[in-house]
């Protein structure tokens, strides 16, 4: 088996381009994902024994879905393979006391050895510049039915006409996660702000200064 020392191959960079003009994204991901099973980087066969399901870092990292921060929050973090549970929301907002998001902590804590949780939100969001009504109208326009739309209408703009800015929308989630009953208060919860264009995070809310001693078995 050909090995690449240390090279992250762009798989897509090895088909023709021609070629992969031709494909459909699907066949696009199984033809690249054929020759990343050939071609193995090394980073991914080193890593034996393989990285569990326990994070070894004992952090979950609650996170936008930004394009942007694909490849490049984790590497800004320090963060690799096997280290943190990462759970990512369009704008990482806390809609409810049990949503997605929540339960995804809840079982990071309780059952994968999370001690940790970090809020990490970015400049620049889309969903600061999105609002239910200019949404509703794309759904409309698409063919999605009114009454569809009228089930989720209220939660939807809970959701977005809630998001102003980025910072603020960190420390409300925060909040949310630390308040929320079903999080022991043995846990800190940070809220950090991600700049997508330079990789530099700052600190919004340091989560030591709330935390709890957990209670005596
Ligand atoms: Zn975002």
């Amino acid at each position: 088996m050909e090995k690449y020392q240390g090279i992250k191959v762009n798989i897509l960079h090895m088909l023709h381009i021609k070629e992969a003009k031709m494909m459909s994204t699907l066949e696009q991901i199984l033809q690249a994902n054929k020759q990343f099973v050939e071609h193995l980087p090394l980073e991914y066969m080193d890593d034996y024994p393989i990285p569990g399901k326990l994070p070894s870092r004992e952090l979950a990292i609650f996170t936008c879905m930004d394009t942007r921060l694909v490849d490049f929050l984790e590497p800004a973090m320090g963060i690799s393979r096997g280290e943190a549970k990462v759970i990512k929301i369009a704008g990482n907002s806390i809609t409810g006391p049990f949503e997605a998001t929540i339960r995804s902590l809840v079982i990071s804590i309780f059952e994968l050895g999370v001690k940790e949780i970090v809020v990490i939100g970015h400049l620049d969001c889309g969903l600061a510049n999105t609002d239910s009504e200019k949404l509703i109208q794309k759904m409309l326009d698409r063919g999605i039915s009114a009454d569809a739309i009228k089930m989720i209408e209220k939660e939807m703009e809970h959701w977005i006409d809630h998001f102003h800015h980025p910072v603020e929308n960190i420390e409300e989630a925060v909040i949310k996660i630390r308040s929320n009953p079903l999080i022991p208060n043995d846990v800190p919860v940070h809220g950090l702000v991600f700049n997508p264009h330079t990789g530099e995070l700052s600190v919004v809310t340091n989560g030591y200064g709330y935390v709890h001693k957990a209670p005596m078995a």
